[in-house]
């Protein structure tokens, strides 16, 4: 692993971003002839060369960053690796590609072999060597139509193509070849890794606005953040703050998950139970890129004070637009921040009990 200062640099945030903010789902590789596999959203994005493109994102792979999936192999030249091959057919006994192709006639009594067009005339076949007309009744028996072969310009072979080797050549270099002694390479897409996107978050700038107004009000914010809950279990949380500094006075913690796919209800209860176990007055909770799925949104929604659902949930395709929410949200929040009322604390409490026990099954 290398270290991951080079994510500071401007292109590789700008990138990031795009990938973060959904601008980007997923770096899908095209081919040309010269470059073979690449990414021209990189290069284009970023105004990176291919090497500097496919460098760029070996790195992220290597640090962690962008998860490499393999979608599929395609073949190429054993001698050069390029994978600008084309398939050929070649004459079996001279291997030349100069062959035609014809609906085969074979007349037995003289030994004539030829295209149909040699033999026809008008509707009627007569031998071109013989003069033999060709009658249907005697088709079968003194003449034949094996059907569609090939016929080699350069040696006169008649044959048919499936007794060939399939057979390629390479465009870059001309070497000849046996398709099933291609080389194999895999093709590749590039996605963000949902697990580290955490962490890469507040180097990329995409939280920075969320930064900017807590420290406005002088808030004490940690990002990401680690508290001790009321069981004594360390709980890990994307970022937590409190106002003024002052600890009594508006504490504020959220999660900020990014990923593809629907966000299940026994994910959410992991959250939410998290978000019980500590003292807070806000807690919130983001999700950009997917939504809730039906079970966890009853989750989100069944919980409820009574000034509103325990945890503010913000769903956003777009984090950049995720986090102006996010902002919005917490403004409003702590505009009309109230006394801690008994009634929260009963909510928390007897819900902590149900679900503790609903799914106790599960864990
Ligand atoms: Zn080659
Ligand atoms: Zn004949
Ligand atoms: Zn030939």
């Amino acid at each position: 692993m290398e270290g991951v200062a080079f994510l500071r640099e401007p292109k590789v945030q700008e990138l990031i971003k795009a990938l973060l903010d959904g601008t980007i789902e997923q770096l899908e590789p095209a081919y040309s002839l010269e470059k073979g596999q690449h990414y021209p959203l990189v290069e284009t994005t970023l105004e990176l060369s291919t090497e500097e493109a496919n460098e760029l994102l070996e790195r992220l792979v290597n640090t962690g960053i962008l998860a490499e999936k393999i979608t599929g192999t395609i073949l190429n030249c054993p001698e050069c690796k390029s994978t600008v091959i084309r398939p050929i057919n070649a004459c079996p006994r001279c291997g030349s590609s100069n062959f035609e192709r014809g609906t085969l006639v074979q007349h037995f009594s003289c030994g004539n072999v030829g295209f149909e067009q040699y033999f026809k005339q008008g509707s009627d076949y007569i031998c071109n060597k013989c003069g033999d007309q060709l009658s249907l009744k005697d088709l079968g028996s003194r003449w034949v139509v094996p059907g569609r072969w090939h016929h080699c310009r350069d040696c006169q072979l008649y044959f048919e193509i499936q007794r060939t080797q399939p057979l390629a050549i390479c465009v870059l270099c001309g070497h000849n070849f046996d398709m099933r002694e291609a080389g194999l390479s895999e093709t590749k897409a590039y996605t963000l890794d949902p697990l580290v996107l955490e962490d890469i978050m507040s180097t990329t700038g995409v939280t920075e606005p969320l930064l900017r107004m807590l420290e406005e009000v002088n808030a004490k914010v940690d990002m990401p953040a680690r508290i001790i809950g009321k069981s004594g279990m360390l709980h890990n949380f994307s970022f937590a703050f409190t106002r003024s500094r002052e600890p009594e006075n508006f504490v504020g913690v959220g999660d900020i998950i990014i990923r593809a796919a629907p966000l299940t209800g026994n994910e959410f209860f992991n959250h939410l139970s998290k978000f019980l176990d500590i003292e807070a007055s806000q807690r919130f909770f983001i999700i950009a890129g997917a939504k809730l799925d039906d079970e966890a949104r009853n989750l989100s929604t069944s919980y409820v004070t009574w000034k509103g659902p325990i945890v503010h949930v913000i769903e956003e395709q777009n984090l950049t637009q995720a986090i102006k929410q996010l902002i919005d949200a917490i403004n409003v929040a702590w505009e009309d921040e109230p006394e801690r009322k008994e009634s929260e604390l009963e909510v928390l409490e007897e819900m902590l009990k149900r679900m503790k026990g609903e799914h106790l099954e599960k864990y």
